[in-house]
């Protein structure tokens, strides 16, 4: 059987691939999954908090409790279900406090959040979840000797977040910004969000910032690694937005350079115009 790992990735079981990509951030990859997730474990002194749970098709407990003895805050990155699959499965969860969440939290737990959850694409049932956490954008998780800072950033999903570690430069960006195909067809998505987003992480990046996202693709040998992006992946991704906003054209697909492109859907365009 072909290798489906890079070098420097190895497999924890037959399901999970790991890569440490930076000290103390463990990348936990899906490479199975269609979807091929990549989730992240950050380990502070004190604490660690693993960053999206994937779609839940295999229990990811194991592997955190096998990379970490700390106290494990789980946190998705927004609602959807390949990186809520697991979330039950911890008790100390964190979520992120924007207002299109706080409606479907009831009796201290957080229900089905309707169109931002998409399980039903995959026959996928939501299991509600007691919240410990509601951190607003801007909240600066402190981790012990690591702190992340909460940043909005819709575009994809109303309700998306990003890590971001500035001591180590590192941007854990999840849904926000990965290789391939970025979705801006499904409910919620915005492209004027995601311009705003853009223009809001831009300043925080330089050339030497590493961006993790949360799918990979197999490079042309089939082999997998978690997906590593850069400042001018968010540049070429603002000017591919800005340029099609000036042109008036609304395609369903837009190319933003050879690693990436963008599947639009017509409602996304709907805050276009005089937006930004
Ligand atoms: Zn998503």
């Amino acid at each position: 059987m072909p290798n489906m790992l890079a070098d420097g990735v190895r497999w924890f079981d037959d399901w999970f691939a790991l890569r440490e990509v930076a000290p103390g951030i463990h990348a936990i990859g899906e490479p199975r999954f269609h979807q091929v997730n990549w989730n992240y474990l950050v380990l502070g002194e004190e604490r660690a908090l693993l960053f999206d749970t994937g779609p839940g098709v295999r229990d990811i407990t194991p592997v955190v409790r096998a990379l970490t003895g700390l106290s494990v805050t789980a946190m998705p990155s927004h609602m959807h279900f390949d990186h809520t699959g697991n979330l039950h499965r911890f008790t100390d969860i964190a979520v992120a406090d924007v207002p299109v969440l706080r409606g479907f939290d009831r009796d201290g737990l957080l229900q089905e959040p309707g169109n931002l959850y998409l399980g039903h694409y995959e026959g996928m049932r939501w299991t509600p979840v007691r919240v410990s956490h509601w951190w607003p954008p801007g909240h600066v998780i402190n981790l012990g000797g690591r702190k992340l800072e909460i940043i909005a950033t819709p575009g994809h999903a109303p309700d998306h977040v990003a890590l971001w570690d500035a001591a180590h430069d590192v941007l854990l960006a999840a849904d926000f910004l990965y290789l391939g195909a970025l979705y801006a067809q499904v409910p919620g998505s915005n492209l004027a969000d995601y311009a705003g987003s853009c223009k809001a992480l831009l300043p925080r990046l330089t050339a030497a910032t590493r961006i993790f996202g949360a799918h990979g693709q197999a490079d042309e040998e089939g082999r997998h690694d978690a997906p590593q992006l850069a400042k001018q992946d968010a540049e070429d991704l603002l000017n591919t937005l800005n340029v099609l906003k000036k042109s008036g054209d609304e395609p369903a697909r837009a190319e933003i350079n050879g690693r990436m492109h963008l599947l639009i859907g017509a409602h996304a365009y709907e805050a276009w115009h005089g937006a930004f």
